[in-house]
């Protein structure tokens, strides 16, 4: 009879059935609000145009523009993201939607700072969940800028922040062989910034950054409207004319756009209708400048990497190179032919994304392990 105990005040472990309509008696309470929630690393691309945040294991979970909207009276900050941008050219004279990041440099540290810590609010870090966080940022950052943008993620929550290049970030998002000796190269067109680099062997091999990027195709459009129409429009209006009839080179069924603005002369309403090919030449020198900066980068492969861009192609990722007739722009220029990706502005984050996935394993590519 050994071991053969009665079941006093027990129930048999057979045959357990899911409690269908009983609440269990006891429950587990967390010892505060957030102390169930575990940390979950991030990867964020601190874009000049837009901020997206990927989380470990769950994908993308915020896609916003990178503007924050202050009140400069008090330094409050009234709103981020999508909110701040619905603000800009409409707020009150002491209230600023700022884009911190436009040219691709810290140029306002304080605010940065600001714009990290809601960001990592908003995906939910707090004093009890402090996650792993990656940070794209241009390869032409200065150290200073680099120090900066560490501390920003350090002191808004972050256990430890690191950094990754966006070309790199980029490429492994792509799916890019980047870890053979063979090259590849990556150009990113951002809002501030375009970015080209070929790599090979996991690094950058060769870098060529501008800080010329499709917020400078909205001011061409802005100052182009301006010039020969005499009429004032607002710099969402410049790049909704872009995105809809705006080209580097000619394409089929091109529409007109019909354009409402501010007649300098006279302050009052006033539409104007433009044509593609007008646009076309208004941006012609940002235009060139981007297409200029991809070949000088190329210009700067050694033989045998040249000779593998011409069977790999290169690769186009970010919003700027939505830009109609661009890549075969590129394409002509550069002699080399170019691969669309599929998801050419979030590109960037996913390679991060794909990195904070095996944090470890993937140090070697963060901009600290590689020095
Ligand atoms: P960043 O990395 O600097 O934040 P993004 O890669 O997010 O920049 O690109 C943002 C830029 O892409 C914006 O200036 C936006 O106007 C431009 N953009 C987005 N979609 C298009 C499009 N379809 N055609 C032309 N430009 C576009
Ligand atoms: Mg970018």
């Amino acid at each position: 009879m050994v071991g053969r105990t009665p079941m006093v005040g027990r129930t048999p472990m057979v045959g357990r059935t899911p409690m269908v309509g009983r609440t269990p008696a006891v429950s587990l309470v967390p010892a505060s609000p957030d102390a169930d929630a575990v940390a979950r690393d991030l990867a964020i691309d601190l874009g000049t145009a837009n901020t997206l945040v990927y989380a470990r294991g769950e994908g993308v979970v915020l896609a916003e523009p990178s503007v924050i909207a202050i009140n400069e009276r008090s330094g409050e900050v009234l709103a981020m993201g999508d909110e701040a941008w619905h603000m800009i050219g409409r707020t009150p004279e002491h209230v600023v939607a700022k884009r911190p990041l436009r040219k691709g440099a810290i140029t306002d540290f304080e605010v940065t700072q600001r714009m990290v810590r809601l960001l990592l609010e908003r995906v939910g870090v707090s004093r009890f969940n402090r996650p792993k966080v990656l940070i794209c940022v241009p390869s032409a950052i200065t150290a200073v800028e680099r120090r900066a943008v560490t501390e920003a993620a350090r002191r808004a929550g972050a256990a430890d922040a690191q950094l990754i290049e966006q070309p790199l970030a980029a490429a492994i998002g792509a799916n890019l062989p980047i870890s053979e000796p063979v090259g590849n190269m990556v150009v990113d067109i951002g809002g501030g910034t375009s970015e080209s680099a070929l790599l090979s062997l996991g690094g950058v091999v060769a870098l060529e950054a501008v800080r010329v990027g499709s917020f400078d195709i909205d001011s061409a459009i802005q100052a182009y409207v301006r010039r020969e129409y005499g009429l004032a429009i607002g710099e969402r209006t410049a790049e909704e004319i872009k995105w809809t009839i705006g080209s580097a080179a000619s394409t089929p069924d091109e529409g007109r756009a019909e354009v409402k603005g501010r007649e300098l002369m006279s302050g009052l309403p006033k539409t104007v209708v433009l044509t593609p090919v007008e646009i076309r030449r208004a941006i012609e020198e940002p235009v060139v400048a981007i297409v200029e900066s991809v070949v000088q980068c190329l210009a700067q492969a050694p033989p045998e990497l040249a000779q593998d861009l011409m069977a790999q192609g290169i690769c186009l990722v970010g919003g700027g190179s939505l830009l109609r007739g661009l890549d075969a722009r590129i394409a002509e220029d550069a002699g080399v032919p170019v691969v669309p990706v599929e998801t050419p502005m979030e590109c960037v984050v996913l390679g991060a994304g794909h990195c904070i996935e095996s944090f470890e394993a993937m140090r070697v590519m963060f901009m600290e392990g590689r020095r």
